[in-house]
């Protein structure tokens, strides 16, 4: 007799019942409820994408309208479905009229985000679009320049490839982007099984001083 409810909550799911009464930034006041993420906690490909829309809102689970069909094909197309993976965005709950999620607020979201992922402890975090793939590689270079570029990514201390990818709402309407997206998705089953690339050395920028000659022991009577 399956017992679910007598199951302990894994932590992940104790976490997300935490967050799903936050008020920590205003996107708390417009929202039907908290989007915390949804799939297999021990996945090793996890997605971020940007922020809740009007479904996501509704049903409570991130990438179910347009844009989620999309990355659904996408997954198959590389043999993955939605609980072989787990999905997540940078803020949680849905910003009003889906405008841009604003600075402060990604601020305030953030340590949920970095949370989920320490639990998760995926291989491989796709992001998908600019703000997750900005927010996560801490640097300013858009999504145009480093799609399909994996980058070594430290979160606490965990060492997980980053590979940021165009945000399949982008790709909805511009064929020419849903290819390189499709291309992108392609390698992502070979990244999946490679190791995660040492920090790149500390390269010094002036020659060290070369080493003192080895003083000559001379004959010790
Ligand atoms: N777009 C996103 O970035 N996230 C969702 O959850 C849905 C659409
Ligand atoms: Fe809290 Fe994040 Fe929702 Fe803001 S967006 S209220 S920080 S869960």
């Amino acid at each position: 007799m399956a017992a679910a409810i007598d199951q302990p909550l894994s932590e992940l799911e104790a976490f997300g019942r935490q967050v799903a009464g936050c008020t920590r930034c205003r996107l708390a006041e417009g929202r039907t409820q908290v989007v915390f993420g949804v799939g297999d906690p021990q996945a090793d490909l996890m997605f971020v994408g940007e922020a809740p829309g009007f479904h996501e809102d509704k049903q409570g689970y991130p990438f179910v309208g347009q844009a989620g069909k999309l990355l659904d094909k996408l997954l198959a197309g590389i043999g993955l479905e939605r609980g072989d993976v787990y999905i997540a965005n940078t803020v949680k709950c849905r910003p009003p009229g889906n405008r841009d999620p604003q600075p402060d607020e990604k601020q305030a979201c953030e340590p949920y985000l970095f949370r989920q992922i320490e639990l998760i402890r995926p291989k491989v975090i796709a992001t998908l679009g600019n703000h997750a793939t900005k927010q996560l590689s801490g640097k300013e270079t858009g999504i145009t320049r480093v799609h399909g570029q994996p980058q070594r990514l430290n979160v606490g201390a965990l060492a997980v490839l980053l590979y940021p990818l165009y945000h399949p709402a982008a790709a909805l309407y511009t064929p020419a982007m849903f290819k390189v997206l499709e291309e992108d998705f392609a390698r992502l089953p070979e990244l999946l099984g490679a190791p995660v690339p040492e920090p790149a050395p500390v390269v010094p920028l002036l020659a060290p001083p070369p080493a003192p000659e080895p003083t000559v022991q001379l004959g010790l009577f």
